[in-house]
């Protein structure tokens, strides 16, 4: 997708502050850190959200976790716990098009939300 922000990142167009990479995910820090911790983990192929996930991408998204459980691994933050969250469409306030799971730790978080 040419003009999408987060594929621009997948080819170097636009810089990241890159935490892991392999042929199929990318993670990235958050330009905007909601928490301590705040990466973006994201599959390098373009798909919109979870609701234009097809029955093919299955095992893609099982990498995604996979990724999630190293990078957890590798930043330390597996012990103490952290939230992923993955906004979905207007009501949930996705600002960008391209699937992407956030990764939030670093300090004791509201039981609400969720
Ligand atoms: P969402 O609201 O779930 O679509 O989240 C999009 C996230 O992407 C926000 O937390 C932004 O701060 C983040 N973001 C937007 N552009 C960039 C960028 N160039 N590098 C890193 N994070 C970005
Ligand atoms: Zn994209």
């Amino acid at each position: 997708m040419e003009e999408c922000i987060f594929c621009k990142i997948v080819n170097g167009e636009i810089p990241s502050n890159k935490v892991y990479e392999d042929e199929n995910v990318l993670a990235f820090k958050d330009l905007n850190p909601q928490m301590p911790v705040h990466i973006l983990v994201i599959p390098k192929k373009h798909i919109e959200s979870i609701i234009d996930l097809k029955e093919d991408d299955e095992i893609l998204v099982g990498k995604i976790f996979t990724s999630i459980n190293k990078i957890a691994h590798d930043i330390g933050i597996a012990n103490r716990g952290f939230r992923v969250i993955s906004n979905c469409g207007q009501d949930a306030g996705q600002t960008v098009k391209h699937l992407h799971f956030h990764i939030l730790a670093g300090e004791k978080m509201n039981e609400r939300i969720v």
